[in-house]
């Protein structure tokens, strides 16, 4: 191989840490990737262990450095993405974390979210952050952890406590401590940051009772965040670009514009849609959220978030033992006909847009004598495609109409699925020839920052072609199976009622 350049892609995702290196065609040319162990302490209870979330990624930048160099290519500039929302706290001083890491789908925070609501906090709330009054965001779970982890609130006082989204925790311990920063995408995740202004907000640290002292600074994700030290990782690096793992993906697959919009299938389902300089208020329980942009004024994007996507194929291969591995699902699925009138609804932590239910419980609903294997394993394939249908009703509903979908993420390699998907949308599903769209959006954000690629332009030359799949679903029979899952939704709401 001739010898050349590469960007650094980390991608601290919600089951693996990965390190990917990309040239300046957007071609991987050495990746790694260490699975991060899941901790479920309680019912609706997410962790993850922030050290090893450090240790795994470090090994695998590590090893994709020594790849680089064994097939020629230099390292130029690193750029981070992660899963976004989930929080650590840990020591100013030793960098230790206080508690395990708080998992965006974590629930814990769920009654003082509701207290909050119903002290009728939720308007002020979404008109300054674009979010919801729900325990996904950071703000309840920093809170939790300042008042459950003995000491820590007076810790917190006296400033001996620092806390941060996964790309902040990971840049303070790739730059050895020097950089306390995030990026604006990450901290429009919090709760606790003005999508408007700009700047932490003082209404939302008051209400979640969270001190500024613990937060990051916040930088565009095209910045500089710091320098990766040598006798870290093996060689020093500039940390360049940063962004959420869904704005991210976005930005991989060249939304860059007003109307462009995509959907990522990894652990939840994440559909956004570029509304270019304005922040669109959603009356559908939709988010609005900052997008990633590689210069210029502050783009906006219009969110809805499903929490259980892959997340219910790990669930049928490592709790109920269907599947061996989760491609196996896709032949399982294909070899029926019909669901039999199985629906699964797998509200495991609650039921995310446009419900918004973190009461909810999963079920399986419709079991007759002969059900098998194969019809749940159907069933929870289906279950994706019907919740993303959910989102994209309330899309619609707030005035963004889709002709198509983009989709990218490790479950959309599942042909069935994006089949079935574009039948129960009844659009085209666009496929994008590079899965990793959310590491190639990064690369490119810290590609642009040094230079890598120049602009938009030169890094539309990466983003490879889409395979289509398009609706050949009799209307008649789609009607009859949303009818099937919208009671079935509406059976795991009943305390909703
Ligand atoms: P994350 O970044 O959230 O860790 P990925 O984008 O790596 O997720 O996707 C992994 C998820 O996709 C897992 O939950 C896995 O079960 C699911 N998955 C991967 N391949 C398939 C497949 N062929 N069919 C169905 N699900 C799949």
């Amino acid at each position: 191989m001739d010898s050349g350049q590469v960007i650094l892609a980390i991608d601290c995702g919600t089951t693996s840490c990965r390190t990917l290196a990309f040239d300046h065609d957007g071609q991987i040319l050495a990746t790694e990737q260490l699975a991060l162990k899941q901790y479920f302490p309680e019912d609706g209870w997410v962790e993850h262990d922030a050290v090893e979330i450090w240790l795994n990624t470090l090994k695998t930048i590590r090893a994709t450095i020594q790849t680089c160099k064994d097939i020629n290519q230099l390292p130029v500039a690193i750029g981070i993405t992660n899963q976004r929302e989930t929080l650590v706290v840990w020591d100013r001083k030793t960098g230790a974390p206080i508690h395990k890491a708080l998992v965006w789908q974590d629930r814990r925070t769920a009654e003082f979210c509701k207290k909050l609501t119903q002290e009728g906090k939720g308007e002020r709330v979404q008109n300054a952050t674009g979010l919801l009054l729900d325990p996904y965001f950071s703000a309840s779970k920093i809170a939790w952890i300042l008042d459950n982890v003995p000491g820590a609130r007076a810790r917190a006082d006296k400033g001996e406590l620092v806390c941060g989204t996964v790309d902040s925790y990971v840049i303070w311990n790739l730059t050895g401590g020097k950089s306390h920063l995030t990026d604006e995408t990450n901290a429009s995740r919090t709760s606790l940051y003005n999508i408007h202004d700009g700047k932490w907000d003082e209404e939302m640290l008051e209400i979640f009772n969270v001190p500024k002292s613990l937060l990051p600074d916040v930088l565009p994700s095209v910045a500089d965040f710091g320098t990766a030290a040598a006798d870290i990782i093996g060689m020093s690096l500039p940390i360049c670009g940063v962004a959420g793992d869904q704005q991210a993906a976005s930005f991989g697959q060249g939304c860059f514009e007003a109307g462009m919009s995509k959907a990522t299938y990894g652990t939840g389902c994440f559909a956004l849609v570029n509304t270019g300089n304005t922040p669109v208020k959603s009356s559908h329980k939709l988010l609005t959220t900052i997008a990633c942009r590689s210069g210029g004024d502050v783009q906006y994007a219009i969110e809805g978030s499903i929490f259980i996507a892959g997340a219910v194929v790990q669930w049928m291969k490592e709790r109920m033992e269907l599947v061996e591995a989760s491609g196996e699902t896709e032949e399982l699925a294909a070899a029926l006909e019909s669901n039999k009138g199985v629906y699964l609804v797998p509200a495991f932590t609650g039921l995310g847009a446009p419900y918004w239910d973190s009461e909810a419980r999963g079920a399986i609903f419709g079991l007759r004598r002969e059900t098998g294997k194969r019809t749940i394993v159907r069933a929870g394939l289906e279950s994706v495609a019907y919740q993303t249908r959910d989102l994209v009703s309330a899309l619609n509903a707030d005035g963004y109409e889709l002709k198509s979908l983009r989709v990218d993420g490790g479950m959309s390699q599942n042909n069935w699925l994006m089949q079935f998907l574009s039948d129960v949308l009844n659009i085209p599903v666009e496929r994008s020839s590079t899965i990793e769209s959310t590491a190639l959006g990064v690369a490119m954000l810290a590609g642009l920052y040094i230079g890598f690629w120049k602009d938009e332009q030169d890094l539309k030359k990466c983003l490879g072609t889409t395979k289509a799949f398009l609706p050949k679903m009799d209307d008649e029979i789609r009607q009859q199976q949303l009818a099937g899952w919208d009671i079935a939704v509406k059976s795991v709401r009943y305390h909703a009622e």
